[in-house]
């Protein structure tokens, strides 16, 4: 759904991406952070910037303490845009929530371990439970609280596996 939301409004989805990060963020973002983020080089988030601000969506500023520092912001058009694009993300939410609870089940566990398995390729940055180094998998894969997260000392069931952790840390 983000995806046909960003082709509609001419974006890649990549530079969709970035739109939703800056407003989530709701703060100027170093270009450096959007880079970290989504896993990408340098001259790949700089390609991403650079389109977006031919489009009007972003601004780059200079850090007042220190000028090499590169902050981003959303411009009015930007907001404007991303929160349309919250909008097909709340789409996406809803077309989820309207499947059977079972059919919703298994989506969501075929997710998380598909977005893990592209994490363990460094392909993404899901921050998945099942890539972390807290995590511990129920072998028996019992889907009522088999999992472990040693960081919260709680037990996880398929469905309570987090995406996008804010305490995830990478397993080597
Ligand atoms: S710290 Fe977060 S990502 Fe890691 S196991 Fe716990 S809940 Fe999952």
């Amino acid at each position: 759904m983000l995806l046909q939301g960003a082709r509609s409004a001419g974006l890649s989805s990549t530079q969709a991406q970035t739109l939703l990060a800056l407003s989530a963020a709701d703060h100027p973002l170093k270009a450096g952070q959007l880079a970290e983020e989504f896993g990408s080089s340098a001259a790949t988030i700089s390609e991403v910037l650079n389109a977006l601000e031919r489009k009007t969506l972003i601004e780059r500023r200079h850090g007042r303490e220190d000028r090499r520092q590169v902050y981003v912001s959303l411009t009015e058009q930007g907001r404007k845009l991303a929160s349309r694009l919250v909008g097909w993300d709340g789409l996406m939410e809803r077309a989820v929530g309207e499947l059977p609870v079972g059919d919703r089940e298994v989506l969501f566990r075929s997710v998380v371990h598909l977005l893990a398995s592209l994490e363990r390729n460094d392909l993404i940055h899901a921050r998945a439970c099942p890539t972390c180094v807290h995590f511990t998998a129920d072998a028996s894969a019992a889907p009522d609280h088999g999992h472990f997260c040693a960081l919260t000392q709680r037990k996880l069931t398929d469905l309570e596996m987090r995406l996008d952790c804010p305490d995830f840390a990478m397993r080597s």
